[in-house]
Parts: C-alpha cells; sequence; structure tokens
C-alpha cells in the first residue's frame, strides 16, 4: 500500500473554516476517536487520566498508518481525506481538513504508535510542542494509538482556563455519546483513570441509547422513518410523558455526524406543541442521511454546524414526520395534519414549493423603520415600546370571569390574534400585585399568574442583546469618560478573545496594553453602571463559557449583559411597570424560563386554590 496523505493545497487550505479545534481535553478525545472512526476501527478505547490534564489515550484497531504518513500526519493541512476544493462537498469522512493532528501535537506531548496490517513492524513517534522529539520502529498491534500527555503545558493560560475536573470529564463523555451514538456497530470503552465508565457493544440503534441511557428510555421511545427524495430520516422521540424540565437528551445526526441545529430543534419542538407543556421538552435521537452534496459541513471550525441547502424542506418533513409518529402511536389523539400533507409527496427538490414553517417571526417589523428601530436596540426603560406581539398575554386573562374552571390545565400562552380595543381596555384595568419586591401576581384565565420580576427582566434582555449581538445592530451607546480597567493577564486575553461581541452588543471596550482594557461606552441600557464591576461580571460569565463556538459566545455575551442590568430584586415596580414587564415578556421567544434557565413564571389554578381552602 502506498503512503496516502498529502498536504492540501494553499487554495483549498483556504476555504477551510479556520478557527481554535482544541480548546479542552474534550476536543482532543473528538478529534482522535473521529480519526479512528475515519481509519475503520471496529473497537475504540478511550483512557483518560485526571480528566484528560495529565492523560489522553485513543487506540484503535483501524487501518493504521505507513512510517511516512505517521510522519507526515503532524504536518498541518495534511490529509488523506481530501484533494481538491470539489471534494469539501462530498465529504464521507468526519475529518477532512488536516488541522487535528498538528493542533494537538502543538500544545502537548504526543507520543503515537501505529502499525497497518500488511507491515511488520510499526511506527512509533514523539512529539511535544509541534517539535518531533524521535522516530523508531517499534513492534505493536495493527491499528494507532495515541497518547496525548500534559495538555496545554506549553500554554499555562489555557490550562488555566479549564474548568474542574468534574466538568471536564462530563464534556469527555458527552463526545463519546455523541460518537457511539453515530456510530452503533462501533465498540466503545471509556476508562476513567482505573475505572470502567462506558463499555459499549456493537448493537442496533436503540440498544446503543439503551446502553447510553438507562433501561428506562426503552418504553418511551417512539420510533421515527421517512424517507423522501431529498432526505432520509429515521430515530426516535420520547413520549410526551416522559419530557424533562431541564437537560433532555436531544441528539441530530447528518450522515452520521453529530449537529447543532436550533431551527430544526425548533421543528421537533413544535410538533410536540399542545402535548406537552412549553417548560418540558422531549428527548430525541434523530438522523438524517442526505447526499453530501446537499450540506455545507464547513461552516464551523469543530463542524458541529452544518448548513443545509434545503432547509426549509427538512424543516417541513422532519416537523411532518415527528408529528405522524406521535399521531400513530396514539399520543396525540387528533392532530391536525393538515399543513403537512403536501409534505407527504417524497418528490421535493430545491425548485419545489415548500410550505414556509411557521417560524415565530414578525412579519411586520423593518429594522429600518425608525420607530422600530428603537426596539433592536437595548433599553431598560420599561415605557419604550419593544417589538411585541401587543397584548397576547393579556388573552390570559379576557373573560376569565366566565370560564369553566375545570379547563386549561395546560397553561397555553400561544399568541393569538389581536383583541379588539375594548379587550384591551378591560385588561389594562388589570390588577398586579408586587409581592416582596420580588414577584408579581396577577389574575389570569385559569387561576393566579406569579412571575418573577428579575427572571422576566433577564429574559427580555437577553434576547435583546442576542439579537443586536447576532444583527450586529449597533445597539444604543452611551460614551463615558474612559475608564482604564486593570486585567489579569488571563483576563485580558479572554476580553481581547470576544471584544468583537462585546463591542457589538453596544460596548466601547479597547486594548489598552499592559494587560488593561479601556472602556470608553457601554450600551444604554446600563443607566450607572460601573465599568470595573461590569468587566468583572462579564469575566465572570466568560469563564464560565461552556465551549468557544459561535452560538455560545454570543449567549454567553448576551447573559453577562443581561445579568449586569436586569432589576434586581427588591425594586418596587409601579403598575404601569409591571404591565410593561409582562407584555415584554411574552413578546419574547421563550417566557417560561430565563437564559439561565430558572423558570420565570407559574400559574396556580383554580382548583389549587380551591383545594387550599377546602
Ligand atoms: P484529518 O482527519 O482532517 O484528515 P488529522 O490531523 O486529524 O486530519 O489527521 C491527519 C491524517 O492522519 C488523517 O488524514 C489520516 O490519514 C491520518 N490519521 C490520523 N489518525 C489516524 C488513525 N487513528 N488511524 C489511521 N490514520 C490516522
Ligand atoms: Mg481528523
Amino acid at each position: 500500500m502506498p503512503d496516502i496523505i498529502a498536504l492540501l493545497p494553499d487554495s483549498v487550505a483556504n476555504q477551510i473554516a479556520a478557527g481554535e479545534v482544541i480548546q479542552r481535553p474534550a476536543s482532543v478525545v473528538k478529534e482522535l476517536v473521529e480519526n479512528a472512526i475515519d481509519a475503520g476501527a471496529t473497537q475504540i478505547s478511550v483512557i483518560i487520566k485526571d480528566a484528560g490534564r495529565t492523560l489522553i489515550q485513543v487506540i484503535d484497531n483501524g487501518k493504521g498508518m505507513s512510517e511516512t504518513d505517521a510522519r507526515m500526519s503532524f504536518e498541518r493541512h495534511a490529509t488523506s481525506k481530501i484533494k481538491r476544493a470539489e471534494d469539501l462537498f462530498d465529504i464521507r469522512t468526519m475529518g477532512f481538513r488536516g488541522e487535528a493532528l498538528a493542533s494537538i501535537a502543538a500544545v502537548a506531548e504526543v507520543v503515537l504508535r501505529t502499525k497497518r496490517q500488511e507491515d511488520e513492524l510499526g511506527t512509533e513517534i514523539n512529539i511535544a510542542a509541534s517539535e518531533v522529539l524521535g522516530q523508531t520502529p517499534v513492534s505493536c498491534a495493527t491499528g494507532t494509538n495515541f497518547m496525548v500527555k500534559n495538555l496545554f503545558y506549553n500554554i499555562p493560560v489555557r490550562r488555566k482556563f479549564l474548568k474542574t475536573d468534574n466538568y471536564e470529564f462530563k464534556l469527555i463523555v458527552f463526545e463519546l455519546q455523541k460518537v457511539a451514538l453515530a456510530f452503533p456497530h462501533i465498540q466503545f470503552e471509556l476508562r476513567n483513570g482505573n475505572t470502567e465508565v462506558l463499555k459499549l457493544y456493537t448493537s442496533p440503534f436503540r440498544q446503543r441509547i439503551i446502553q447510553l441511557f438507562g433501561k428506562n428510555i426503552n418504553q418511551s421511545l417512539v420510533d421515527v422513518n421517512c424517507e423522501t427524495s431529498i432526505i432520509k430520516i429515521t430515530g426516535y422521540i420520547t413520549k410526551p410523558d416522559v419530557a424533562k424540565k431541564s437537560q433532555p437528551d436531544q441528539f441530530f445526526f447528518v450522515n452520521n455526524r453529530y449537529m447543532r441545529h436550533p431551527i430544526l430543534h425548533k421543528a421537533i419542538i413544535k410538533a410536540y406543541e399542545k402535548i406537552l407543556l412549553p417548560e418540558l421538552q422531549p428527548s430525541y435521537f434523530i438522523c438524517f442521511t442526505i447526499d453530501p452534496a446537499n450540506i455545507d459541513v464547513n461552516i464551523h471550525p469543530v463542524k458541529t454546524e452544518i448548513k443545509f441547502f434545503d432547509e426549509q424542506a427538512v424543516w417541513q418533513i422532519l416537523h411532518a414526520t415527528v408529528k405522524e409518529s406521535l399521531g400513530k402511536f396514539s399520543i396525540v389523539p387528533s392532530i391536525d395534519f393538515e399543513i403537512d400533507r403536501s409534505v407527504e409527496i417524497p418528490v421535493l427538490s430545491r425548485a419545489t414549493d415548500v410550505n414556509l414553517p411557521q417560524i415565530d417571526i414578525d412579519a411586520t417589523f423593518d429594522p429600518f423603520k425608525p420607530e422600530q428601530k428603537k426596539s433592536v436596540s437595548v433599553r431598560a426603560d420599561f415605557s419604550s415600546h419593544s417589538r411585541s406581539l401587543p397584548n397576547n398575554w393579556q388573552d390570559l386573562y379576557s373573560g376569565f370571569e366566565n370560564e369553566p374552571k375545570t379547563e386549561l390545565r395546560i397553561p397555553n400562552f400561544e399568541p393569538v390574534e389581536n383583541k379588539g380595543a375594548d379587550d384591551v381596555q378591560v385588561s389594562k384595568q388589570q390588577q398586579f400585585l408586587q409581592v416582596k419586591n420580588k414577584y408579581i401576581l396577577t389574575p389570569s384565565k385559569s387561576g393566579l399568574l406569579l412571575i418573577d420580576q428579575r427572571r422576566a427582566h433577564l429574559r427580555i434582555l437577553f434576547e435583546q442583546y442576542l439579537e443586536n449581538i447576532e444583527k450586529s445592530a449597533n445597539a444604543v451607546q452611551k460614551e463615558i469618560f474612559p475608564q482604564v480597567v486593570e486585567l489579569s493577564p488571563a483576563d485580558h486575553e479572554l476580553i481581547m478573545e470576544y471584544s468583537a461581541a462585546i463591542n457589538q452588543a453596544g460596548f466601547d471596550i479597547q486594548d489598552f496594553g499592559q494587560n488593561s482594557v479601556v472602556v470608553n461606552g457601554f450600551p444604554a441600557a446600563l443607566e450607572q453602571a460601573n465599568p470595573q464591576k461590569l468587566v468583572d461580571d462579564l469575566l465572570a460569565e466568560l469563564h464560565h463559557a461552556p465551549s468557544q463556538s459561535g452560538t455560545s459566545v454570543k449567549e454567553t455575551i448576551a447573559l453577562a449583559l443581561s445579568k449586569a442590568s436586569a432589576i434586581p430584586y427588591g425594586r418596587a415596580l409601579g403598575s404601569e411597570e409591571m404591565s410593561d414587564l409582562i407584555d415584554k415578556l411574552f413578546a419574547c421567544k421563550n417566557h417560561n424560563y430565563c437564559p439561565e434557565g430558572k423558570t420565570i413564571l407559574t400559574i396556580i389554578n383554580i382548583e389549587e386554590l380551591e383545594n387550599k381552602l377546602k
């Protein structure tokens, strides 16, 4: 067998989504395990010590490498998986950028042992901080054995960013769950020190889910199955009765690659609408099979975001399939399939008209209209009018006196069409009671609505900040007398790393040399913010950022900013303010949970009230 690894020409290398591949031990695990899969391994063992700080070892029984390839594999843009730019649109392997091993070898001490079946002797290479320390023939098993020791030993700042062992190890387990689900025919083993954490035998997909998430999940799994000319969808969703409030197990795979896809996630959640309380989430394990020419995997450095060229059609098909599965298993007594019928005809193509998915977008919203533009900017004062779906929350009250009390056990906060002026008038007289300067209490159709004032405001601000950052809308900014804030080298690096997004959100923070920054302005919403405290708050959040993928950076910053500016507990609110706050809350995409996942509101229904006074 000839050598197979070659350097990508610059023209191809330049088209590769650049970014940091190795952020933490879990990223090393991901890259090495993916390489083992690409090498055709049927058994992969992962051995971890000290949450990956001292050792990450991945052993596979794949095809191994020749002596020359072993050496080549550590070069940047050296890969056996693609050769030309066209190949980027026909990716059938997990890797293709030839960057992972180079990146790992740059930040750790690596020992590679590898042997092909046809070779008598294998090759051992020792490399540390990108420097080859030695290469010798060894006798070893066919396959590849990577030992990555003392990760980030030469970049103390990075090492300092790592979180607790517990947290880092959890992320490693999550990485393994993802590949183990994507490749149920491969055997996996995970050891943490001397403890065996996972031992997964070859199994069908359903069995693999059970191996990973426990026997109990078995009876709640519902088959999802659909094949159309553009995509095949298989997998499982869970019955509504096992839906969870936090940390549901939700997995999407595209051609065996795990992906995050908030929009397709919505297609599933929408299918559960009306049968699930809005604060509950189903688990799902959905696999898409699609011609690689119809997706782009190369949009994200760690390849967890994938673009479907026909996203609307995929959305429709997924939504309809999930709905159908829920219906078929009589989980939903009566479902209205009217809208979805069209997608049962499996001949969609890019040119075909598809019903637009119902995504919550205010079609009348025009960011360029001056009076609306205000809404994209962040305002803390409650009197300004935001992009609210006017008054929909007030439907909660309308006519609650005549409502039979047994009805409406499930709070339904769906936007309903605007009520006439009379209704609005009636609900404007709605009574609000502030309890302990912390909660807002108000009658609703089915009982009493109880809202946490700070969490509600956190949610409102969070969505506004996020929108600003995402749209790069220049948030209203208040200039202040420039103030220099001194930081530790690590904090300085952290702030500078995120400075683009921070400034998009309305800050003006610039590098001031010698580990300090200068704050020239901040979002107008932050009335009396103290720059030092703001930067501290921001850093506290950034330190907790789970990863540096595009979305989470934006969310982290939006969260940090909202926490720094949300109304605190203990602040007395007037009726107008409370009304406005609730109005804006119900205009949010999610009014049930604050961005930190805590419950914002609850309904104490009439029955509960009656029971209390029995
Ligand atoms: P990529 O996976 O994007 O090609 P990597 O830096 O991860 O880039 O790996 C470089 C090359 O090294 C791969 O293309 C492959 O040929 C080879 N390689 C890496 N890991 C293994 C392995 N476990 N078994 C066999 N070959 C491997
Ligand atoms: Mg790779």
